[in-house]
């Protein structure tokens, strides 16, 4: 699919490596998290919209004079050059798009980001591209660095899960999809929901029957609230202390049986909660 008008080449013009325009590419990217590696580079794990998670090497970024520096520290939203390298592509300039200053100065605001930043490494697959989770988190950090309280944090994990397709079900049973009596009810983390009483016995009866969450019919109310609402409305939620613990409790319960494991970061919010309880 050559155009005829291409003039011809000379043998000198014949280049080993791609031109430099092809080997580089633009990205705006979320830094979620960054290993040391050598003396002055760090391997960042990037979130992108585009290209989804990548892991790039930023060269000479902890040298005091580095143009980067700053710029590809994590939770900072930035714009990104990117060559692309035989194992591993190297960041060739950064620009900050937003800093999430008062985000990235407190030790709690701080753990609030990095338990997001963490939900998503841990819940994106490689290179999957997904602009709305990117959205998502770019959104959410701008709540937190504005101090919005815990509930950005409850919309935040509903909406990833709906985004990567683990939606928790509130509505229906999540087992045999019959509806649901007004009352409290258990979710099984199993089931991806809540249960109605038939299911529940069943479940009940099942050597993983300690797995079950009690919901009151508040909580089942609330979680359904965040899950359907934006979130300038879902912020207009007031939850005593009890039942937001309750909430957070159960989404916590699902995410560790979807991972297998314990997000790091979530035992670091609980040890500031206990030192402080706001
Ligand atoms: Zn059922």
């Amino acid at each position: 699919m050559s155009s005829p008008q291409k003039p011809r080449q000379r043998p000198d013009q014949v280049a080993s490596r791609p031109p430099e325009a092809e080997r580089l590419y633009k990205t705006e990217s979320i830094v979620l998290k960054q290993v040391h590696i050598g003396e002055a580079d760090r391997l960042l794990t990037l979130y992108t919209p585009y290209l989804g998670k990548l892991r790039v090497v930023a060269r000479g970024v902890r040298r005091p004079k580095s143009k980067l520096a700053g710029h590809v520290e994590p939770l900072v939203h930035t714009r990104l050059m990117i060559a692309k390298g035989r194992t591993l592509d190297i960041v060739t300039q950064a620009e900050t798009v937003t800093p999430f200053v008062k985000l990235r100065s407190g030790l709690e605001t701080t753990a609030r980001g990095i338990y997001c930043a963490e939900l998503v490494d841990a819940f994106a697959p490689d290179e999957a591209p997904n602009p709305q989770a990117f959205a998502l988190l770019v959104v959410t950090l701008g709540h937190l660095d504005e101090g919005e309280p815990d509930i950005a944090l409850r919309w935040f994990e509903l909406h990833l899960l709906n985004l990567m397709g683990f939606r928790p079900e509130f509505h229906q049973c999540a087992e045999c999809g019959g509806a649901l009596p007004l009352e409290a009810a258990a979710f099984s983390p199993e089931a991806g929901g809540i249960l109605c009483p038939g299911c529940r016995q069943i479940a009940g009866s099942a050597e993983h029957a300690s797995a079950l969450a009690m919901l009151s019919l508040n909580d089942i109310k609330a979680l359904r609230f965040i899950q359907d609402q934006q979130y300038t409305e879902a912020r207009r939620l007031r939850l005593a202390a009890p039942l937001a613990r309750e909430i957070e409790d159960v989404l916590r319960l699902y995410v560790r049986h979807l991972l297998e494991r314990d997000l790091r970061s979530t035992a670091f919010v609980d040890h500031l909660r206990r030192v402080s309880p706001a």
